[in-house]
């Protein structure tokens, strides 16, 4: 334990009197009513980073080094202590991540590094206000992060957690479609970001092969839509003219949505992830709209889908699929 340790950005520690500290972090609080003084004199100490060789050092006057010791593992151990300074410049965001994905305690210890941010990369595509305004949110959390333009190359991601996020400033089918169709054949993770007038579209989050993926909430669309022919032309980028520009509001409602999935797929916490599944919020009304995108089996890009001619008669041809 001879690293540097700070107090937590979760950690709300409160005087009460001469004799007793309240602590409290992330709503787990304690009060502690012994050695009072010594414990003052390490939080304070703490504050800009201190090592136990320092405290010891520092302390060997009033207190016997064991004391300081088993007092500092008592406060790494309740997490008041942690070893990253997100107090001072750092952001809260990421400790409050790995307090979640602790809770879910779904990820063995040995696979632990993985998903540290250290290994994290974050490909966003495209260009426009909204993408612009996500890659600035990133910058702000210290999130790795590559610029593609919008049906861009991806780049290698090696063995990094890596994430694609597709962005645009309007329902842009034709890119979110190309760009699906690369992430599932490389088998790299996607998430697809438009903004409709004022209303955000976030999703689906795609897993590839194992969850649906753009092209099957594409056609799933399609297929609800009463004049396929309408719609057929208005997802066809070369017919439009001029797009509607997307609100500021929706922009930040956009921003707030997929930095949210974008962190919980790259950290690891899984709860209420989210994959396979659209949503729709009016950043006018706040209104969140969700619906569960179901996987096509036939997919042309996830499923088994085939270009070539059935063989054989209907009858066959079901004999064949079930067989297959
Ligand atoms: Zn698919």
């Amino acid at each position: 334990m001879n690293e540097s340790l700070y107090v937590s950005p979760l950690a709300e520690i409160t005087t009460l009197g001469d004799d007793k500290i309240a602590m409290s972090v992330v709503g787990r609080r304690f009060t502690v009513e012994d050695k009072v003084g010594m414990l003052k004199t390490i939080l304070d100490q703490a504050g800009k980073g201190v090592q136990l060789s320092a405290l010891t050092e520092s302390m060997a006057d009033s207190f016997p080094p064991e004391a300081i010791e088993a007092a500092v593992t008592a406060l790494v151990n309740t997490r008041v202590l942690v070893r990253d300074d997100a107090r001072a410049g750092g952001d809260a965001t990421h400790q409050h991540l790995q307090h979640r994905r602790e809770l879910d305690a779904l990820i063995p210890r040995d696979q632990l590094a993985a998903y540290d941010r250290a290994n994290w990369l974050l490909v966003l595509a495209g260009e426009g206000a909204c993408a612009d305004a996500l890659a600035e949110s990133m910058a702000q959390m210290n999130v790795p992060l590559q610029r593609v333009s919008r049906d861009g190359a991806l780049p290698e991601t090696g063995d990094k957690r890596a994430l694609l996020l597709v962005c645009s400033d309007f329902e842009d089918f034709a890119t979110f479609r190309a760009m699906n169709a690369k992430a599932v054949e490389r088998g790299l993770a996607s998430l697809y970001l438009g903004i409709d007038w004022s209303t955000v579209q976030c999703g689906p989050m795609v897993m590839p092969k194992a969850t649906a993926c753009y092209e099957c909430y594409f056609h799933r669309v399609r297929s609800t839509r009463k004049f396929v022919a309408e719609f057929d032309v208005r997802s066809k980028p070369e017919n439009i003219l001029y797009h509607a520009l997307p609100s500021r509001l929706a922009i930040q409602f956009g921003v707030a949505e997929a930095s949210r999935l974008a962190l919980q797929y790259l950290s690891g916490t899984l709860d209420n992830l989210q994959h396979s599944v659209f949503s729709e919020i009016d950043s006018l009304t706040g209104e969140t709209h969700r619906s569960r995108v179901l996987r096509l089996p036939r997919c042309a890009c996830c499923g088994n889908a085939s270009t070539a001619r059935p063989v054989g008669t209907v009858f066959q041809q079901s004999l064949l699929r079930r067989r297959a």
